[in-house]
């Protein structure tokens, strides 16, 4: 839930793609509305019209709704029936099926993999029935060739449109992590803080509502990377970051700011919890890293503070941990200030 809230662009993805659509189907429908009215086809004509008016509906809630599958997949339903019906009802018309090619492009596109291909599998399966009960009937004027024609083609644009979509899908899976991931220690990086904060926030029950940030600041770290080089600080780091993630429980975000800062948000806790938290994470550095053969200790300072009595806004909060972090290095380091 949290991931679909941060990267909601996904979403103005499709709801781009069902602008397009809707209008689309907006000029087509209402010439051919006028059309089948006009050539006695009064019913379809009215079918085709309620379409119509669901369209413009949507057109006009389409960028703020919360539900865009649900009404993605609604619309979908209503065009592909109509077309559908059409095919059913009025005798073989080539133009007609024309409109079956567009059916796996836009269930992909607006609907993803899974209920695309539900969508895609339930209607063309049942366009090419259709076009095959019109072959096999008495009265068909269809050369096979034209069906086979239409099958494959059909199959064509499926099998491009799922092939697409489902690169698509994964390569913004990948671009994602990409941009929210640190490469070096695979915790959090800094650009998703703002958007974390903020979810934590909004999700936070009524009486939970507390949350505590720690900034941790490796002591002396220029030492280490001068003394045994810059592979051995990036081992470092890594160590950092695993002891840090091994203390974070389900809803703690753990993230490295860059360099070798590194930040917690932990939800639902009191200050003093934090400060114990905060504690065991020091001792733990403290304790655990050592570097091969050699007589080091690596240890690290840390500022911590409180939403919302320190501050009501991350900037806020960052500011007094960021103070107390100072605080710390500045009376002697490996040690934890929270007030
Ligand atoms: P202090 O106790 O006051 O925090 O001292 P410090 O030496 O830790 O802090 P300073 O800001 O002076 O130096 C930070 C060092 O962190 C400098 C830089 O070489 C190192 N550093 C930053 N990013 C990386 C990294 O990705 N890998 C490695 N190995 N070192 C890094
Ligand atoms: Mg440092
Ligand atoms: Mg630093």
């Amino acid at each position: 839930m949290f991931r679909a809230k941060l990267w909601a662009n996904e979403l103005d993805y499709r709801r781009t793609v069902l602008k397009v659509v809707l209008c689309i189907i907006i000029f087509a429908g209402s010439i051919f509305v006028v059309n089948n009215w006009l050539n006695g086809f009064k019913v379809y004509a009215l079918i085709e019209l309620a379409v119509v008016l669901f369209s413009v509906g949507l057109l006009a809630i389409h960028k703020k709704t919360p539900n865009l599958t649900l009404w993605s997949s609604l619309f979908l339903f209503a065009v592909y029936t109509v077309i559908l019906i059409g095919i059913f009802t009025v005798a073989f018309k080539a133009a007609l099926y024309t409109w079956l090619f567009l059916i796996p492009v836009l269930s992909y596109l607006l609907l993803g993999i899974t209920l695309g291909n539900l969508f895609t599998c339930v209607y063309v399966i049942t366009g090419v029935v259709a076009l095959c009960k019109a072959l096999f009937s008495d009265s068909s004027e269809i050369p096979l060739i034209s069906v086979v024609n239409i099958s494959l083609c059909l199959s064509a644009i499926w099998a491009l449109s799922y092939t697409y979509e489902s690169k698509r899908a994964s390569m913004v899976k990948r671009l994602q992590q990409m941009a929210s991931l640190d490469p070096l220690t695979g915790l959090h990086n800094r650009l998703l803080l703002d958007s974390s904060f903020e979810m934590l926030c909004e999700s936070l029950p009524e009486q939970h509502q507390t949350m505590s940030m720690l900034l941790i600041d490796l002591d002396h770290f220029k030492k280490v990377n001068d003394k045994y080089g810059h592979d051995i600080g990036d081992k470092v780091l890594i160590e950092v970051a695993r002891l840090i993630n091994e203390t974070r429980r389900l809803n703690d975000w753990a993230f490295r700011l860059g360099g070798e800062e590194f930040c917690m948000l932990i939800p639902d806790t009191s200050e003093q919890q934090a400060q114990n938290i905060a504690e065991r994470i020091r001792l733990a550095i403290e304790k655990d890293i050592m570097i091969k053969n050699e007589d080091l200790t690596i240890s690290v300072s840390i500022g911590v503070s409180h939403w919302p009595e320190d501050g009501q806004t991350l900037n806020q909060i960052y500011k007094l941990a960021d103070e107390r972090l100072y605080r710390a290095k500045e009376t002697g380091r490996n040690k934890v200030i929270a007030r």
